[in-house]
């Protein structure tokens, strides 16, 4: 490995489910479903590949069904604006869209800020963009059970060097999804300093309770410096698809296909036609997926509670970060490498995704997107171990 990367090895998401192969124990880790999206989604997949729907080369931005269906989206839900054809780009997941984002905005040497804890492919992305990675820290706030950005401190960590923000919510792993107040202080900031935005929107569909998922790029002054991202993984359960997508202004679309052109040159063809169907699905489907995913988190939150964690029951994603402190364990490292021989179930250490590893290290992430009986066998293990 070059030194850009010698610090990035093998991710732990990887690390982790092998893990849980090894040991046969319930995998709460890595963050996918364990149930497949819509059958007639599916189905939608195979007639393409059957009719030869994109078994050639599909267009560089992507099938024009595809993006057709991701503007209709964001104009329906957001009341976004988008042209199909010079403002949406389709990706080998968001993972690529991140990537190509920050290769091709960021110059070597710029500062990309961050939110800590942040997801595993940020920083390795704006270290192979030759990047400097600035971390602002969502710090645990217990009694409103939550991680909480302090506006202050993003403000001091903008410097002349700034290039971009990379925002991400609602945010994995801890759950937070930032108010409408936050967001607007975010915009005001960027504008303010001429700041570009990346912000990744994965899990746009996960949110609970009151909270409310507002796109950044609705804010004054952000729709022309703002790349949004979205996947089909999280919103449709078909993560081994990869196909992600971003909307933003020509210039800056123009940018990220330029990168991705020599990354994977296009993303897969015959699961485009089918995501289009996705896309288009009536309310009732994203209602539901959101109400299941709701029941879950409160089964998989009580079962932890009832196991001695602390939870900060989150207000999105699919992720619920615990503190291990009650349960007298100070280390998440520790705690999830033996947790698969003590408990038969395998978690993922928040501290791999901080900087400033100390403030992440009593922080442990369970996933909850699985079969409810997985989550009770889980729960009772975890109950009966700790
Ligand atoms: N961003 C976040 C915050 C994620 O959690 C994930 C999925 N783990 C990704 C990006 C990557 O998405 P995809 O699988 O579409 O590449
Ligand atoms: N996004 C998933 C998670 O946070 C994992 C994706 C991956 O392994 N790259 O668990």
């Amino acid at each position: 490995l070059n030194r850009r990367l010698a610090e990035f090895g093998t991710t732990i998401f990887a690390e982790m489910s092998a893990l849980a192969l090894s040991t046969g124990a319930i995998n709460l880790g890595q963050g996918f479903p364990d149930t497949d999206g819509p059958e007639e989604i599916r189905e939608a997949a195979v007639r393409a590949l059957r009719d030869g729907l994109g078994n050639q080369y599909p267009p560089g931005p992507g099938v024009p069904e595809l993006r057709a269906a991701i503007t209709a989206h964001q104009q329906r839900r957001y009341g976004l604006s988008y042209d199909p054809d010079t403002e949406v780009l389709v990706t080998a997941g968001a993972t690529e869209a991140i990537a190509a984002a920050l290769l091709a905005l960021v110059e070597p040497g710029d500062e990309v800020i961050a939110f800590e804890p942040y997801y595993d492919s940020y920083a390795a992305c704006i270290a192979m963009a030759g990047g400097r990675r600035v971390p602002v820290t969502l710090h645990a706030d217990v009694e409103e059970g939550r991680f909480r950005l302090d506006l202050d401190e993003l403000r001091d960590a903008v410097t002349d060097r700034t290039r971009l923000l990379l925002i991400n919510t609602p945010h994995n792993p801890t759950g937070t999804v930032l108010t409408r107040e936050e967001l607007a202080a975010i915009a005001e900031l960027a504008v303010e300093r001429d700041l570009l935005v990346v912000t990744d929107e994965v899990y746009e569909h996960l949110v609970f309770d009151d909270a409310e998922h507002v796109p950044l790029a609705t804010f004054p002054g952000m729709r022309e410096r703002t790349i949004t991202i979205s996947s089909s993984g999280k919103t449709f359960s078909f993560t081994g698809w990869k196909v992600g997508w971003i909307t933003g202004a020509p210039e800056l679309v123009t940018a990220v296909r330029s990168a991705k052109q020599y990354l994977t040159y296009v993303s897969a063809g015959p699961f485009q036609y089918a995501v289009a169907e996705a896309l288009s699905l009536p309310e009732s489907y994203f209602t539901d997926f959101r109400a299941d995913m709701l029941a879950k988190r409160n089964l998989l939150a009580a079962g932890l509670e009832e196991a001695g964690f602390r939870v900060f029951r989150p207000s999105g994603t699919y992720f619920i970060t615990t503190d291990i402190r009650p349960l007298g364990e100070p280390d998440g490292f520790a705690f999830c490498r033996s947790l698969p021989e003590r408990a038969g179930v395998v978690a993922i250490p928040n501290a791999v995704f901080y900087d400033h590893r100390e403030e992440g290290a009593p922080f442990v992430r369970f996933a909850f997107c699985k079969r409810t009986g997985v989550l009770e066998e889980a729960a009772k293990r975890l109950e009966a171990a700790l």
